[in-house]
């Protein structure tokens, strides 16, 4: 059988040096890619799922190169602490360029994804291994929230657990080697619960902006923005209708860093409600990181692709379809999780992958086999945050049982 992750990761990564070539070249590129081929990512992210796409991603492609070039040494300490944290703000950085000047631009779009291509290539020379999709790429923190402890319904890429040729330990509790313990340390992580519950906000916020800028919504679902040039006026002509003052690129920060802000209220407030109903501390934030993430998906999906799409009517509606069930069924199985059983979605640690990069795990953050569960008297456990192998119930009840 031919190697399909080979095969899908050739094809990605020709589409994607086309786009760049093309977006000098063809003015209609940047609907192409903003309304057509991005909208597909996330959906692909869940359906193939993460293994799948961390493999194949033409951004880690052009990055494995860099990884062979690497010599010694990983990024900054602080660096690899706050990856995550400077993932997001590189996301908010992105967005932002987005709405002033790769949006209707082909050559800024075409030099945007040179530059994160490059990007990757560098910092992995630096860091070695994927120190560019663990601490920077903005896509890589998508996936992170959308990914983490959800199904598959692919094992494409799953008989891996890990592109590297040898471990540099580039991050701790790697998620390319083991994304269930992975997810169980960020669980944990301030971090990963700030930018998960923020998440939600910027998405909001990215299409909100269209709105705020020209006092209509229609300056996003008809698209007119495809068409925009790069201009001094996209960047600091009037950010909002109603101020006019603000440059623009201060209000997209502003609005972006804003719904971010009130999107993490939100969702910290819903979780300090939820105490009560949900003692276990452990149980609560997975399943708020659950439902601040299927927020998210179902938001972005409200515009996403919209400007095209109302153009073909069929397609549209069957998207209308697919994407709440998808999302549910994600969400549900978040819901219904517990440590150790998830792992269908986990790789096997029996591989080429995970033998060269054994030793090195348990240098940088202990044992990568998944905490066994174990059964307790009656009801739900009481689990801390912080640990990796706390009990929890034989059996989950459903959600609705649960409560008290
Ligand atoms: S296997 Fe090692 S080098 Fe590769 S991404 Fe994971 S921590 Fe980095």
């Amino acid at each position: 059988m031919p190697n399909v992750i080979a095969i899908v990761r050739v094809v990605l990564l020709i589409g994607y040096l086309g786009v760049i070539a093309a977006a000098f070249v063809a003015p209609i590129t940047p609907r192409v890619f903003w309304t057509m081929v991005m909208p597909a990512v996330p959906l692909g992210f869940v359906l193939a799922g993460f293994h799948a796409w961390r493999r194949t991603c033409p951004i880690a492609t052009v990055g494995a190169l860099g990884a062979k070039l690497h010599r010694s040494g990983t990024l900054p300490a602080g660096w690899r602490r706050r990856g995550l944290t400077i993932a997001f703000i590189a996301l908010i950085a992105t967005l932002t360029l987005r709405l002033v000047a790769t949006n209707g631009d082909g050559v800024a779009l075409g030099l945007f994804l040179a530059s994160l291509a490059l990007g990757a290539l560098v910092v992995n020379a630096w860091g070695g291994g994927r120190s560019f999709c663990h601490h920077l790429c903005p896509v890589g923190v998508v996936e992170r929230i959308y990914t983490d402890d959800a199904p598959s319904a692919s094992s494409l890429g799953s008989n891996e657990t890990s592109r590297c040729d040898r471990c540099t330990g580039c991050a701790p509790a790697c998620a390319d080697l083991d994304q269930e313990r992975s997810f169980r340390r960020a669980r944990d992580d301030d971090a990963r619960r700030s930018v998960t519950y923020a998440f939600p906000g910027v998405v909001l916020a990215f299409y909100a902006y269209y709105a705020l800028r020209e006092g209509t919504w229609e300056a996003y679902f008809d698209g007119r923005w495809t068409l925009a040039p790069f201009g001094i006026e996209r960047v600091t002509g009037p950010g909002f209708h109603f101020a006019p003052e603000v440059p623009a690129v201060l209000a997209a920060t502003l609005t972006l860093v804003g719904f971010a802000a009130i999107s993490h209220a939100l969702f910290a407030t819903i979780e300090r409600a939820l105490t009560t109903r949900w003692p276990d501390v452990a149980l609560r934030r997975e399943r708020m990181l659950a439902f601040a993430s299927f927020t998210a998906f179902n938001l972005f999906y409200l515009f996403a692709g919209a400007p095209s799409l109302r153009l073909v009517p069929g397609v549209a509606r069957a998207l209308e379809l697919v994407v709440p069930i998808v999302a549910t069924l994600v969400l549900v199985h978040r819901l219904r999780r517990r440590d150790g059983v998830t792992d269908s979605t986990r790789p096997h640690a029996t591989n080429h992958g995970a033998r060269s990069v054994a030793g090195a795990v348990e240098a940088h953050g202990g044992a990568s086999t998944v905490a066994t569960s174990r059964a307790v008297p009656s009801g739900v456990a009481m689990r801390s945050l912080g640990s990796d192998a706390s009990p929890v119930t034989k059996r989950r009840l459903p959600v609705w049982k649960e409560a008290g």
